[in-house]
């Protein structure tokens, strides 16, 4: 890690709000309370963090959320991209209630990779995203997928879909689509609290289906991908992974940066953000955070990330894990960060 002079990748949350209340939601939509909302980063000091990373020569910055385009002024966010020299942009999205004309925006802008979260086939998704908009995420999926350079669906697998994402994979493959990964669930938000992380011999179960798959269907032809490599002894990591997709691997130099500024390397470990981009330019926060990054980095073995995950998994079948990102605990314990 040490002499990284800028993350490789950068996740910035852009709101908080979304149209959706999934039931495995990571930012706990519709239940950040107003006290931490009016702390949210505004637009302009959103193009600045964008146009920061880029000069210091971030290769990916993915907006995410919360569900990005609902945020007021996101389209004069997207003004920002034409200007990066060196970062891609990536847009993760629900794709639920966007009009042509907003997908066109989306395109237009630059934006080169979009994410569509589906995390069934049509019931399976209803009982996840507790809305019934299966139809409209594959409709603008299929737009956006013919439109930009690269497009993936990233399906959030949990308790409760585990039975059908293969289901979901065939289908998206019939549909034309020709990629898509398999994220595990995250212990935090509201994950954690409905209990819906895998166990130990479900994950494996789910890493095996994935590798029979494999056998079957060529990737060129549809690639699948269960992105939890880390929790496979012995599994090999690829070199370049997304930041979102890994919220509990911090072998990368990756950041996350939260809606209100927070700065921090991973969303489930850090105990305490590198720093704010209020208090100062994110250059300056990643080289003071090196000592810290590299300790956090120490830490976090391959090892221990398997046995806290686990210990995540086996505490979700008693009782709700303990609260473990940084908007958990300024939601639910009242904890103020800065
Ligand atoms: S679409 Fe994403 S941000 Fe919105 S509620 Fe669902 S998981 Fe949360």
């Amino acid at each position: 890690m040490a002499g990284y002079t800028a993350p490789v990748r950068a996740s910035l949350d852009v709101t908080y709000a979304c149209d959706l209340r999934c039931i495995h939601c990571r930012t706990n939509t519709g239940e950040v309370p107003a006290h931490i909302r009016r702390k949210m980063l505004s637009i302009e000091q959103l193009q600045e963090i964008m146009l920061d990373l880029d000069r210091m020569g971030t290769f990916e910055i993915t907006l995410t959320g919360g569900e990005p385009s609902i945020r007021k002024g996101f389209w004069q966010l997207l003004d920002v991209v034409p200007k990066l020299r060196h970062a891609t942009v990536t847009l993760i999205t629900n794709a639920a209630a966007h009009t042509r004309e907003q997908l066109d925006r989306i395109v237009d802008s630059g934006i080169s990779s979009v994410r569509v979260s589906m995390d069934g086939t049509r019931e399976t998704f209803a009982a996840v995203r507790l809305k019934d908009v299966f139809d409209t995420v594959v409709e603008n999926s299929i737009y956006l997928r013919d439109r930009v350079q690269s497009f993936k669906v990233l399906t959030t697998v949990m308790k409760t879909n585990q039975h059908n994402v293969f289901d979901l994979a065939q289908y998206l493959r019939a549909q034309g689509f020709r990629r898509q990964d398999l994220i595990l669930v995250r212990a935090h938000g509201r994950g954690g609290r409905n209990l819906l992380l895998l166990t130990e011999a479900e994950t494996m179960a789910i890493h095996e289906k994935v590798a029979q798959f494999k056998k079957t269907v060529p990737a060129t032809d549809f690639d699948l991908n269960l992105n939890a490599p880390y929790l496979v002894p012995g599994e090999q990591l690829r070199p370049y992974q997304d930041v979102v997709m890994f919220p509990y691997l911090v072998r990368d130099s990756s950041i996350a940066i939260s809606a209100t500024g927070d700065v921090t390397m991973s969303r489930l470990y850090s105990a305490a953000p590198l720093g704010n981009t209020k208090d100062a330019p994110v250059q300056k926060i990643w080289l003071a955070g090196q000592d810290q990054l590299a300790q956090e980095q120490e830490e976090f073995t391959e090892a221990r990330l398997r046995e806290i995950f686990w210990d995540f998994a086996a505490a979700g079948e008693q009782s709700a894990p303990p609260l473990t990102s940084l908007l958990d605990r300024q939601i639910f314990e009242g904890f103020e960060v800065r």
